[in-house]
């Protein structure tokens, strides 16, 4: 078997066996990632550094020292700041920053023992579902259609592009409204976006900081819990982590899920899901049924209002995490000569931030004007907590929740889709950020097209156990093939 090829579950086996190697480990993903350029997934590639800390990672193992994730390559999307390594969240505003600090995330990784490769792209600033509006050019899916060019989807596309590629065995991601779970849905991955509080943002890249919840996108659910077993955890640098005890969430692979609910929501059904994700969507159901758990039809009224609302809080909350982006600190200054600091402040942001983030900004900030706050941030907010308490409503019914993750596959660029489409694309995955819940997307089938297509598992507030524990389930019946060398037709 190619070394790319193996999950984090084989590989950590094969390490401590001494069947395998760090050093060539890494080396095979370096070498994916020269071969694999036109990808574009990596704004920043770190080699050597993955080959010191591979180093390490043999030493230890020779010692009998082996940590948790020792030796496993991996990416970190560049929204996690990262010590000595360049992280620009995929804007010309940060194309020089080089933090003084690591990310809780990164930095609980790296001391598990993971090599960084490098750091993967996104769209900038994590506002999009596309990764197209990155400053370092489009990511490219490495899934195509009929050989057209297709989108990994986004923000974290990068890092869904990289893993699904054979060019990192793991990623980190960021989700703010589906920013993990959408890129995974449209690669064949499996991502989980745990539960607000369960994992620290402490060192990332704000964007909509009640919204922005750090975690990983990998091809197996095994790899996942592995992961999330070692990013999660209380941070004193970050006061809204929660006081929860870590459980191990591999310990729940396997269980049964008799006489567990499933809670599939009468909203969610809409014409402008394809038929295809429909299909699996039904047949996954029935299949979970026949293992004994209970398919329940339940209702989340306000679903209608779930785009809208975190259209109005996240634009809201990123104006004011933007605002610190003024050319004064760090980060771009303009170079055009100024002679004031406010046309300091207006050069250095309008060349500085692409459009995508200007358009955000300009809305953000207008709604927290006098004028607005009331009729549309406040009610937004009103709005927001109803949303949680129609998923409280029904997880008093439910164990968990069954939707697609996305209306469809992944698209083109060249598609005729409006700004308003793909906002659309994220009706899937908003509600359950705008309630802090965890949730899941793991692949499933293939669209005619033959391209990926995910399903989401929802749960309850620091359930992530039940949601794994469905999602090795539907990835044992559906028996996604995400091999990256079959993916990329070696
Ligand atoms: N696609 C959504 C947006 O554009 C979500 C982004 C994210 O989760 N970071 O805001």
């Amino acid at each position: 078997m190619k070394l790319t090829d193996l999950t984090i579950a084989q590989a950590k086996n094969l390490l401590l066996k001494k069947e395998i190697s760090a050093t060539d480990l890494t080396k095979a993903y370096i070498d994916n990632m020269e071969k694999y350029k036109i990808l574009n997934a990596y704004v920043t590639e770190t080699p050597e550094l993955a080959l010191s800390q591979a180093k390490v990672a043999d030493e230890n193992i020779a010692l009998g020292k082996a940590r948790v994730l020792e030796g496993i390559p991996m990416a970190i999307k560049d929204l996690f700041c990262t010590k000595g390594v360049r992280t620009t969240a995929s804007s010309k505003m940060l194309e020089n920053f080089v933090p003084e600090y690591e990310s809780t995330v990164s930095d609980k990784l790296l001391k598990a023992g993971i090599t960084m490769l490098g750091k993967t792209s996104l769209d900038e600033f994590a506002m999009g579902s596309t990764n197209l509006t990155s400053y370092f050019g489009e990511v490219k899916n490495p899934y195509k259609r009929n050989g057209e060019d297709l989108v990994p989807g986004g923000s974290s596309g990068g890092s869904a592009s990289a893993v699904a590629s054979g060019q990192a065995m793991a990623a980190t991601g960021s989700d703010t409204g589906g920013s993990i779970r959408q890129p995974s849905s449209f690669c064949g991955l499996v991502g989980i976006k745990p539960t607000y509080g369960r994992a620290s943002r402490y060192g990332i890249v704000a964007f909509a900081s009640s919204l922005d919840v750090p975690g990983v996108i990998a091809r197996t659910v095994e790899d996942n819990a592995l992961l999330l077993n070692v990013i999660s955890g209380q941070d004193d640098k970050d006061p809204t982590t929660a006081p929860r005890a870590v459980p191990d969430f591999t310990k729940v692979l396997g269980e049964s899920i008799k006489g567990l609910k499933i809670g599939i929501p009468t909203e969610y059904k809409s014409d402008k899901l394809n038929p295809d994700v429909q299909k699996a969507w039904d047949n996954m159901a029935k299949n979970l049924e026949s293992l004994g758990a209970e398919v329940i039809e339940v209702s989340l009224p306000l679903t209608k209002f779930s785009l809208p609302v975190y259209y109005i809080i996240a634009p809201a909350e990123a104006s004011s995490n933007l605002a610190r982006y003024d050319g004064v600190k760090y980060g771009y200054r303009t170079e055009k000569p100024f002679h004031s600091l406010d046309e300091m402040y207006e050069l250095t942001r309008t060349e500085g931030f692409g459009a995508e983030v200007k358009k955000r900004l300009l809305i953000g900030s207008t709604i927290l004007t006098e004028e607005f706050y009331e009729r549309s941030y406040l009610k937004a907010l009103k709005t927001r907590r109803l949303i949680c308490n129609d998923f409280d409503e029904v997880f008093k019914k439910v164990d968990v929740i069954l939707t697609p993750s996305t209306t469809g596959a992944a698209f083109s660029k060249n598609d005729s889709l409006s700004p308003l489409d793909v906002y659309l694309n994220d009706i899937y995955t908003v509600g359950a950020s705008l309630a802090g819940l965890p949730a899941i997307s793991v692949p499933v089938g293939y669209d005619k097209n033959g391209l990926p297509l995910g399903l989401q598992v929802i749960g309850r507030k620091f359930d992530e156990e039940t949601i794994f524990k469905f999602a090795h389930h539907i990835e044992a019946i559906s028996k996604f093939d995400n091999t990256p060398s079959k993916v990329m037709g070696e």
